[in-house]
């Protein structure tokens, strides 16, 4: 199957109420433009250099997130690009976004990145640390936060998945009562998705099941 078949199977499977992030890191801007013309409308991309450039020749409307991990360096030309960050997971990262951000006087709508599996190889902020960086963020004039983020462990049993997205679903509904536009539940990869929707992820970041596997240049 093509890009825009996978696209539409998985959009339709979905259902209307998930956001369906097609994540064209590794990919050029072709295909980019073939997930947006089957429907595609948001666009996940993970370093700020790559998407860049893509975005400088897309020519298509689109919502973009930033999904990888950011350097504080980067922070200007993120906030530049981006229409949610979805890899807030430091104070030291928020306090150079919200800087950026009023540098250019937009409020940059991100998500904090949650490591709830405590993987010491990824990056997300630890449970322990979580309080003070939302206090952070919600102090920061030019941040809003719009939810929270995870990456699944990488487990050949998926299925050992579910109880880390079981505890972002808790943490995501204690929290949001008390917040405005706290909205976004972001969970779920290609071999992990569907339990993530099960378990209450109302954004999914989707490449290999669009696009094919990837090829590292
Ligand atoms: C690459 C990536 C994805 C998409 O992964 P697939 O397994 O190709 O669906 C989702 N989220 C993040 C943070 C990624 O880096």
């Amino acid at each position: 199957m093509g890009v825009a078949e996978n696209f539409q199977a998985i959009r339709n499977e979905l259902g209307d109420k998930i956001i369906l992030v097609a994540v064209t890191k590794n990919h050029d801007v072709e295909v980019m433009r073939e997930a947006i013309d089957a429907g595609a409308t948001d666009i996940g991309e993970n370093r700020v250099q790559e998407a860049v450039a893509k975005f400088q020749t897309l020519d298509r409307k689109v919502t973009r997130h930033l999904i990888g991990h950011l350097q504080t360096n980067k922070a200007k030309a993120a906030v530049k690009l981006f229409d949610l960050i979805q890899s807030v997971d430091s104070q030291h990262l928020a306090a150079a976004l919200n800087k950026a951000a009023a540098s250019i006087d937009k409020v940059q709508d991100v998500l904090i990145q949650v490591n709830v599996a405590r993987e010491p190889q990824k990056s997300g902020v630890l449970l322990e640390d979580l309080d003070a960086l939302i206090k952070f963020v919600d102090e920061a004039n030019n941040l809003r936060l719009r939810g929270l983020m995870m990456i699944a462990p990488n487990l050949e049993d998926v299925e050992q998945c579910r109880p880390f997205f079981k505890q972002m679903r808790k943490l995501f509904d204690e929290l949001r009562p008390a917040r405005e536009a706290f909205d976004f539940l972001s969970m779920g990869m290609t071999h992990d998705y569907k339990i993530a929707v099960e378990e209450g992820a109302n954004v999914v970041r989707v490449g290999t099941a669009i696009f094919g596997a990837r090829t590292y240049r």
